[in-house]
């Protein structure tokens, strides 16, 4: 993990009401603000993160008998990793 920059963090409280006021009513939860591409990460793999470009990952958790994976980005989620899974199980609706 990295240090977020004491002005970024300053921002923290503010963005998080703005994300719990626009998501508090929807079935499906958007931390972008955008229609039909409402996550940056989650269920993007093998597409590019919105925020970076960069591909997105995917590993399954633990044994992978579960059905959520883990999807992350290299670039914006840097630090310690599973390893990548072979395939793309798990393609979430939104
Ligand atoms: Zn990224």
């Amino acid at each position: 993990m990295g240090d977020l920059p004491a002005e970024r963090a300053g921002h923290l409280p503010e963005l998080a009401r703005k994300l719990l006021e626009a998501n508090r009513d929807r079935p499906i939860r958007s931390t972008t603000g955008r229609r039909g591409q409402d996550l940056f990460v989650y269920g993007r793999a093998p597409r590019p993160c919105l925020r970076c470009h960069t591909s997105v990952r995917v590993a399954d958790q633990g044994d992978g008998s579960r059905e959520r994976p883990t999807y992350w980005c290299p670039t914006c989620q840097p630090g310690p990793a599973p390893a990548p899974a072979r395939r793309v199980r798990h393609t979430p609706n939104n």
